[in-house]
């Protein structure tokens, strides 16, 4: 089903018109902010977002500041044309798509000038300098960022947090929704927003997967097919720990042990399998209340995330 076509807006000021000029006409905004390279996933954040606002902003903005120097950036995917493509084809359609070129530019470059360099999506820019005139200002969520995907990328959720306040600020939004795939990264964003009193509505959406449990994420591009195969031991494994656990195992070490010996015998390498608290993301040793395993585990050179959450 053809729905209209997004406005295209690339320069922060006139995205900040576009929004305030909504919101005095009384509409509200959600948000949806992403990194490009749309799967079903995504477009199911757009879904729920319509039932929260009238019109929606999705961003598609690959932001060199959550990923270290030896990190995926510049192998990131990215195809503006298949995105717009898929963004046309969503129920209720999408009003606005915000991609800016540099949110680390300062100059005073006009959003003119700079639109004919941004056009196109492709083409990640990385400027984020601790030095000189760069940016030097970071928002952190002290505790819940050091664990899960904290330990192994210590940047990452920094870059996470100050991106989204950015956008936040630009954006000015009433409801901005996240996945429950990014479990972390949802929790971080409620509890900054609870914490810095941001007047936005955050909504965590369910996670999707494709048709044999594999979470659908931009990364699994890079899978060969036997490696995606391979990943499937994870979806597999947060299953039977689940159904394990509704059937009265309680101890998250046997939990955690049998899913670990699934994903390795499968061919992954583990860099996390914890059961955690769902709000505070603390580890627990027996479920009796409400938590989720996340796994994150490197098939080749792709690291895939996944959880589950377990309600008993
Ligand atoms: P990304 O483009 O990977 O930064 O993701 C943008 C948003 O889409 C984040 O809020 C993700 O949690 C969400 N997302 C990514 N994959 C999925 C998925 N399989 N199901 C639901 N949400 C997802």
């Amino acid at each position: 089903m053809a729905a209209k076509d997004p406005l295209v807006i690339t320069g922060k000021d006139e995205m900040r018109k576009w929004s305030r000029q909504m919101r005095s006409q009384g509409k509200t905004i959600g948000l949806v902010p992403t990194m490009g390279y749309l799967h079903q996933g995504h477009l199911s954040l757009i879904q729920q977002a319509h039932k929260h606002c009238h019109l929606i902003v999705v961003s598609i903005y690959v932001n060199p500041g959550q990923f270290s120097p030896s990190e995926d950036l510049s192998t990131y995917p990215s195809d503006f044309h298949g995105d717009m493509l898929k963004l046309k084809s969503v129920p209720g359609g999408v009003d606005v798509v915000f991609c800016p070129k540099n949110l680390y530019d300062y100059s005073n470059g006009s959003d003119e000038k700079q639109k004919n360099e941004n056009l196109g999506g492709g083409g990640v820019v990385s400027c984020v300098e601790e030095k000189g005139n760069g940016h030097e200002t970071w928002v952190r969520v002290e505790r819940l960022e050091k664990g899960l995907c904290g330990k192994s990328r210590p940047v990452f959720f920094r870059g996470v947090a100050t991106i989204v306040t950015k956008l936040f600020h630009i954006v000015e939004p009433d409801v901005a929704v996240f996945g429950k795939k990014d479990y972390q990264q949802w929790r971080i964003i409620q509890r900054m927003v609870r914490d810095l009193d941001f007047a936005i509505e955050i909504v965590g959406s369910e996670i999707m997967r494709d048709g044999d449990g594999l979470a659908l994420s931009s990364r699994n591009v890079h899978l060969s097919a036997e490696e995606r195969e391979k990943a499937l031991s994870i979806s597999r494994s947060l299953l039977k720990a689940k159904s394990a656990a509704k059937d009265g195992q309680v101890k998250c070490r046997e939990l955690k042990d049998s899913a670990i010996l699934t994903i390795t015998q499968a061919g992954g390498r583990i860099d996390y399998a914890e059961i955690v608290d769902q709000e505070s993301l603390e580890a627990v040793e027996e479920i009796s209340s409400p938590v989720v395993f996340c796994v994150a585990a490197w098939f080749g050179k792709v690291r895939l995330i996944d959880n589950m959450e377990i309600n008993i």
